[in-house]
């Protein structure tokens, strides 16, 4: 007899679980999502600069599980029984995978759930762009550094600042990368101003092509054209407030097993952003932790105990690519890590932003028809 498995949330780790159960006999996948289609966040910032290219970060449910039962919704709440969803409706499980994430601001996450409007928000704050000469990123993280080699891609003449009151680039990565990250910054023109705060945040919208001054700390006035924010996710778990399911921790992540189930259950899992996995909060680690999930399921539905467990890296790791052929990164080898040269980013990353991948796992993407 076939079991329910619910998933809760289709991005890089929940649509991963999906995918790798559809084919289940034992299994009836069903994932939760108001989403129209998987989003590969890696490619918002180039796809804000080039919004030609856009639609090959969504990748629309239907195609992406044909088996599977997709049911665009939202829950609101999740108990060891079910979920409850927005619509009112509630699905009953056998299993629950928590894949959640978190949200990120515009345009590194999309705000609208439909494909078509994503890549008309896309369209509209590229327009703002395009005139605008001097543009000001808030955020010296992977998102703002990503986001200026993306602009200064397809405009090498517009003048780009990133301010952060970070005192370093990349902390905890090894001298040569961020040595190399400073040098390429320096050798595309893009400005980076560490250490630096500002005494008000900018006075306009981010990503509005309004003329804005902001002051800093030490009394300097910088001028932009637009500007955008590059910082601060949320964690998305507002729906296990009413602890039905599982307390969080402090900064609303869910406490899991190493084994990644939801600490208590032996039938509920969590992975990517949303668990409290020690690690930095990536998509290749949602990723792995599906691969564990899914195998651990797999074990379960078929009467085995589930053995698959999951390990965090001991150090950082990291592609960051300046454009599809600049950037630096940080790799995992058996001897530790590894300095990646940028023709590695490029080719792991940087040229097509994972979407060859991402066709490869989950089908094709919305490049046709929207
Ligand atoms: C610009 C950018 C570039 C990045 N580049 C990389 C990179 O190169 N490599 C890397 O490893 N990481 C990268 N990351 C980080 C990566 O995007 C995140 O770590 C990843 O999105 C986490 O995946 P996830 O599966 O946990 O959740 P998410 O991808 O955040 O997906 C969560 C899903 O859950 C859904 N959801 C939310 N709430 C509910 C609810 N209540 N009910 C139902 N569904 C819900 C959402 O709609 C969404 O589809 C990047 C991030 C950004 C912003």
């Amino acid at each position: 007899m076939s079991r329910t498995v619910v998933i809760i949330g289709g991005g890089y780790g929940g649509a991963a679980v999906a995918k790798a159960l559809e084919s289940e006999p034992e299994a009836d996948v069903v994932l939760i999502d108001p989403r129209e289609g998987f989003v590969n966040a890696a490619g918002s910032l180039r796809a804000l600069a080039q919004p030609d290219w856009a639609p090959n970060m969504f990748f629309p449910f239907e195609t992406l599980l044909p088996k599977g039962t997709v049911l665009r919704d939202r829950a609101v709440s999740v108990d060891p029984g079910g979920v409850t969803l927005a619509s009112g409706d509630r699905v009953g499980a056998d299993y629950v995978v928590l894949a959640t994430g978190s949200s990120y601001t515009f345009p590194a996450k999309p705000v609208s759930d439909s494909i078509g409007e994503a890549l008309d928000d896309l369209r509209r704050t590229h327009r703002e762009l395009l005139p605008a000469q001097r543009v000001l990123i808030l955020g010296a993280g992977p998102v703002g550094l990503e986001l200026a080699g993306e602009i200064k891609q397809v405009w090498p003449d517009k003048h780009v600042t990133i301010v952060d009151p970070a005192k370093k680039l990349l902390p905890g990565f090894r001298p040569e990368v961020v040595a190399d990250l400073h040098h390429q910054l320096a050798a595309q023109g893009i400005q980076v101003r560490l250490d630096t705060t500002l005494t008000e945040p900018p006075s306009t919208g981010s990503g509005r092509a309004e003329t804005v001054t902001v002051t800093t700390a030490g009394g300097e006035a910088i001028i932009a054209d637009i500007w955008f924010r590059a910082y601060g996710s949320t964690v998305n778990s507002d729906y296990l407030a009413d602890g039905k399911l599982t307390p969080r921790t402090l900064d609303g992540r869910v406490p899991v097993s190493g084994h990644l189930t939801v600490q208590g259950y032996e039938h509920v899992y969590a992975v990517g952003d949303l668990t409290d996995v020690p690690e930095a909060k990536m998509a290749g680690y949602a990723m792995q932790h599906a691969e564990v999930v899914a195998q651990n399921i797999t074990a379960q539905l078929n009467g085995r105990p589930p053995t698959a467990t999951y390990q965090p890296l001991g150090h950082p790791m990291i592609l960051l690519p300046l454009g599809p052929n600049g950037g630096v990164g940080q790799l995992p080898s058996p001897e530790g890590p590894f300095v990646a040269p940028a023709s590695m980013v490029a080719e792991f990353k940087g040229a097509d932003l994972f979407t060859g991948r991402f066709t490869g796992q989950f089908g094709p993407t919305a490049a046709e028809g929207w």
